[in-house]
């Protein structure tokens, strides 16, 4: 039978998103990104001089990411502070804005983007990464292109967009056990290349469904792209 979603998607469906820029007035560029339940707000604070000086580079600019959760934006409380699995998205998260940032216009430099979810409900890594890649150009920091990331899943056979973490957790019985069932692969795209630069994988899948996941990915990119557009064009007219 084929796969039914619980909150009745299409597969090429993402849940509702919502995407503001200009939400922190302090910052040099911020924004805000959600799925559903899934809620990213970014503060960009840069180009500035790094210090101490001995981190500078003299070619190029340092790009730091810090992604946190707040505690109760989880059923489960999550301690304060950060983990290893923290560490891990602002270590991918960084790596999927650098291409498209010019970072070598702004030598002994640094830009700090603070990623912070205040509500989760999976694909957290993607949101933040939508909202970054809006804060930074809100920062009018030098940008080939944007990067639009969005969570594609195989679960039983389908191939379906923007995972809940009910969906991430879906399980089958087999031989009387529980089975994990659903493999989750978030992805970011830059916007005018199509280039892919994040995608993880967590789970198994198949080349064939892994082409498959690509090309929804990149579909559904293409819509992410054009909302955060929409909001980073908002922002300019309202300052008019
Ligand atoms: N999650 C949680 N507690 C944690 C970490 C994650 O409840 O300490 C939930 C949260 O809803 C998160 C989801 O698990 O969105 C999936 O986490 P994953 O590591 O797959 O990253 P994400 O899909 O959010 O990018």
């Amino acid at each position: 039978m084929a796969y039914k979603r619980p909150d009745g998607r299409n597969y090429d469906e993402t849940r509702k998103i919502e995407a503001k820029v200009g939400i922190i007035k302090r910052a040099d560029g911020s924004a805000m990104f959600s799925f559903g339940n899934s809620k990213a707000i970014v503060a960009v604070y840069g180009p500035r001089q790094l210090h101490p000086q001995h981190l500078q580079n003299p070619e190029k600019c340092l790009l730091r990411c810090y992604y946190d959760m707040m505690s109760f934006s989880v059923a489960e409380r999550k301690r304060p502070g950060p983990t290893r699995r923290s560490t891990e998205v602002s270590y991918v998260t960084s790596n999927a804005l650098k291409k498209v940032l010019k970072l070598e216009d702004f030598p002994n430099s640094v830009i700090d983007v603070y990623i912070l979810i205040v509500e989760a409900d999976a694909s957290t890594r993607c949101a933040g990464i939508n909202a970054a890649s809006m804060a930074l150009a809100h920062a009018g920091i030098p940008m080939k292109e944007l990067v639009s990331s969005i969570s594609i899943g195989k679960i039983g056979d389908a191939i379906v967009a923007d995972l809940t973490k009910e969906e991430e957790d879906y399980s089958i019985k087999k031989d009387g056990k529980e089975i994990k069932a659903a493999t989750d692969i978030p992805f970011a795209f830059q916007s005018r290349s199509g280039k892919i630069s994040l995608m993880q994988l967590d789970g198994k899948v198949s080349i064939d469904d892994l082409k498959r996941a690509i090309s929804l990915g990149k579909k559904m990119s293409k819509k992410i792209i054009e909302i955060q557009t929409q909001a980073l064009k908002k922002v300019k007219e309202d300052k008019k």
